[in-house]
């Protein structure tokens, strides 16, 4: 059974939910980068206050910053000896990619599968047009899929390459979306 999981997707492609769900029936640590950064700005910490412009404009948050947040949750794991995580938002670009291989190196770990949850953009849009966070109005959640596209996409390439990446049809039902992805996993 595969413990170590990344999830890759466009925003509104449901990572979050998909990722909640499997990872409490499997007993992972869900590390959602933006749930994580959303806590900060809640929080009002100097990290949340950095965040917080930024996210609104559906922007990047920096890459330091993102990789601070992962590098102390997934080094408290390992020293807590829980053996499974599931990454969801992160990596975002290539840069946060290869800081994690690093990372993950440094703690004898290896991802063991990415999926990427696919979906219509134009689906998409309405998920999130109807999800109405802080961050989804239109102008926004259109910058967003941009950034996604340029940025994030190039990792679909980057896990292919290492034979790591399986695409899953992220319409329909959650349950039938969670049963696709369960079918990758064992
Ligand atoms: P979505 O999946 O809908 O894009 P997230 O909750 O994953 O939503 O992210 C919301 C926002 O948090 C992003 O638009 C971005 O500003 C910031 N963020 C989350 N993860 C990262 C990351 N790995 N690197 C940089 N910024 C991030």
């Amino acid at each position: 059974m595969k413990q170590r999981l990344l999830f890759l997707g466009p925003p509104g492609a449901g990572k979050g939910t998909q990722a909640e769900q499997l990872a409490k029936g499997r007993q992972l640590l869900h590390l959602s980068t933006g749930d994580l950064l959303r806590a900060e700005v809640k929080a009002g910490s100097a990290l949340g206050q950095q965040a917080e412009a930024v996210m609104a404009r559906g922007e990047l948050v920096s890459d330091a910053l993102v990789l601070a947040i992962v590098r102390s949750r997934l080094e408290r794991q390992a020293e807590e000896g829980g053996s499974g995580w599931l990454l969801d938002g992160f990596p975002r670009n290539l840069a946060q990619a290869e800081a994690l291989e690093r990372l993950l190196a440094e703690l004898g770990q290896q991802i063991e599968i990415v999926v990427l949850l696919e979906l219509d953009d134009s689906v998409l849009l309405q998920r999130l047009l109807s999800r109405g966070r802080a961050d989804d109005n239109e102008a926004v959640i259109r910058h967003r899929l941009e950034v996604y596209r340029e940025q994030t996409a190039p990792l679909i390439r980057y896990y292919q390459e290492k034979g790591l990446l399986e695409g899953v049809d992220a319409s329909g039902p959650v349950e039938a979306i969670a049963a696709r992805i369960t079918a990758l996993l064992d």
